[in-house]
This record gives structure tokens, C-alpha cells and sequence, in this order.
């Protein structure tokens, strides 16, 4: 797999904050990376260190495999701050400026207004655009010169449904192209939304990352019901991974504690003489992670 991010232990401290604690993380490329944390765990300060806009403490990153230099920060779009225009220039001639400032051509400003379907509007005034539009022509403006990598800090911060529907359709669209994303964000349900993997942080340290995949499939119980119930319950007591159960409801609910399979645990019972009648498992959302992670992490 191709690298595009690595840390490497990096640190950052303002006075008494650590805002940033010995973090490490892997990004390759296509991958929509998700950095989930709660207001004031150190995304928006990891992701200045990695643009070079602060100095860390102590540490290292690389870009693309190499000691971040000039020529590599060409290959990366970002928006971390709120969109910031002249508000009396449309959107058309704000891009114009920001590709002069880029040293890029303008052929690619057209290309960028229809991807974040601003084109209709290019000629209006930044100042008359809703939040949505300004913060679409933000990510417009990082995608100028259609850089390898694209990094958002909260990107769908403030906006209405409609916006944030927008708004993850264009990262979405912009990632099926190719683009490695890299995106901080507070909200649960954005990253598992729109990310393919994600890391969470809490005060400034790692507390996990993978797949968003594999979090969503940690397993967290099963619900069973067979015409025999008694036997049922006698038999799962048996299992190796039985941990505790739950009949007072329609169906009996088991928790493990091991990862068990469907249909290793649909033979164990066939083996034993029990016909189920139902079977179901109730999957973990990251969301229960998350909250156990940072529940564990006080
Ligand atoms: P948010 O979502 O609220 O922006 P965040 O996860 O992006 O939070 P950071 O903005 O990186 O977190 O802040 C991490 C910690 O560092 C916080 O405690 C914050 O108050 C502190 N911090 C950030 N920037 C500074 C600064 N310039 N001076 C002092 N402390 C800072």
C-alpha cells in the first residue's frame, strides 16, 4: 500500500496542555481518513503540525514516503480554517486569485466550480453565498490543481441537512477519483458515514484506529429462540465463549466474550441437539465504542 501519511510520535504542548501526546498514525492512499475526537482533543492542532502551519514539540511526519519539503505540500489541498474571501469579488475571480497565489493556470477553475456545484453561481458575489456555498468554495479552492491529498478540518460544521448532505457527496465524489482525504471531525455519525478508516483521539492521544469497517463488526451479542428454550439455555451455557444471558425477553439474548461467528455457533447448537428457531446478532456501533473508549480513557 502506497504511503501518503506517516506520524510518527509527534507532541505539541501549549503551556500546561498537552494538546498533542506521542502520536502515531498510518494514512495510504485512497483511503477517506476519519480523526474522531471531542472538542479540544488535538485534531485541528495535528493536522496544523502535518500542514506545517505550527512546530511540534518532538517527533516526525512524512509525505509520500519522504521528509515533508515544499514540493510536497504542493500535492496537498486543505481547509482548516473558516473560509476566507473577498467578499465583494465573486467566486470566479476569488479562485483566480487563489491559483495566482498557487502559481497555477486558471483552466482548472471551471473543473473545481462544477465538482462542488458552485458553476451556476461563479459570477455571485462571495459575500451574497449561504454558509454551505462559502464553505464549497473553500474546498473548491483546495482542490485547485487537483492535489493528491485533500484535508478538512470539521467540514460540515454549522451547516443545515441539506448542507451536510452536500457536503459529504463531495467528499465522496472527490475520494471516487482518486483523492486520499484526510478529515477531522467531533461527529460520530459523519465518519461512519462517509470515512473507510478512522482514528480516535481523547486528550490529545490515540486511543484507537482501524478499519471503520471492523469497528462496525465487532459483535457484541446474539439473540436466539428455539422451541426447546430450556435446552436451548443449558446447551449455550456450554459454549467456551458464553458469558451471560438474558431470557426475559421475546427472544434470549447471549453475550460472549470472544468474537463468536453465526455459523460456528449455528453448529454448536445443531451438534447438541437444538434446532433454532431464530437467530440474530446485534452488532456494536462505533458509537458504543467510541463512548466505552473514552468512558475507559477518564
Ligand atoms: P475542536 O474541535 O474544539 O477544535 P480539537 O480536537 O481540534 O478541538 P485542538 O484545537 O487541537 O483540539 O486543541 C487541543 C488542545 O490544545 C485544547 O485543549 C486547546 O485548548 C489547546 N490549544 C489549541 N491551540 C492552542 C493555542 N494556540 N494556545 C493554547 N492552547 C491551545
Amino acid at each position: 500500500m502506497e504511503s501518503v501519511l506517516s506520524i510518527n510520535r509527534i507532541s505539541k504542548q501549549y503551556g500546561k496542555i498537552q494538546a498533542v501526546k506521542e502520536l502515531s498514525l498510518e494514512v495510504t492512499k485512497g483511503q477517506i481518513f476519519g480523526i474522531l475526537g471531542p472538542n479540544g482533543s488535538g485534531k485541528t492542532t495535528t493536522l496544523s503540525i502535518i500542514l506545517d502551519l505550527i512546530k511540534d514539540d518532538g517527533g516526525d511526519y512524512q509525505w509520500f514516503g519522504e521528509p515533508p519539503t515544499k514540493e510536497s505540500r504542493k500535492r496537498i489541498g486543505s481547509v482548516i480554517e473558516s473560509p476566507n474571501f473577498f467578499p465583494y469579488l465573486n467566486a470566479e475571480m476569488n479562485l483566480q486569485i487563489v491559483a495566482d497565489i498557487k502559481d497555477l493556470g486558471y483552466e482548472d477553475i471551471d473543473r473545481v466550480l462544477r465538482l462542488t456545484g458552485l458553476e451556476e453561481r461563479k459570477k455571485s458575489k462571495f459575500r451574497t453565498y449561504s454558509f454551505g456555498m462559502k464553505q464549497r468554495l473553500a474546498i473548491a479552492s483546495a482542490l485547485l490543481g487537483n492535489p493528491e491529498v485533500l484535508i478538512l478540518d470539521e467540514p460540515t460544521n454549522g451547516l443545515d441537512p441539506q448542507g451536510i448532505a452536500h457536503i459529504r457527496n463531495l467528499i465522496l465524489t472527490v475520494a471516487s477519483n482518486g483523492t486520499t482525504i484526510i478529515m477531522a471531525s467531533h461527529l460520530l455519525d459523519e465518519v461512519q458515514k462517509i470515512c473507510t478508516h478512522v482514528a480516535v483521539l481523547s486528550k490529545g492521544k490515540k486511543l484507537f484506529d482501524g478499519k471503520v469497517s471492523e469497528v462496525l463488526s465487532i459483535s457484541d451479542s446474539f439473540d436466539f429462540d428455539s422451541v426447546e428454550r430450556e435446552e436451548l439455555i443449558r446447551v449455550i451455557r456450554t459454549h467456551p465463549s458464553f458469558q451471560s444471558l438474558d431470557s426475559s425477553k421475546e427472544t434470549i439474548q447471549v453475550y460472549f466474550n470472544k468474537e463468536v461467528n453465526p455459523g460456528e455457533i449455528n453448529a454448536f447448537f445443531f451438534a447438541n441437539g437444538v434446532t433454532l428457531t431464530h437467530l440474530s446478532e446485534r452488532k456494536r456501533s462505533l458509537e458504543q465504542h467510541f463512548l466505552e473508549l473514552l468512558q475507559n480513557n477518564q
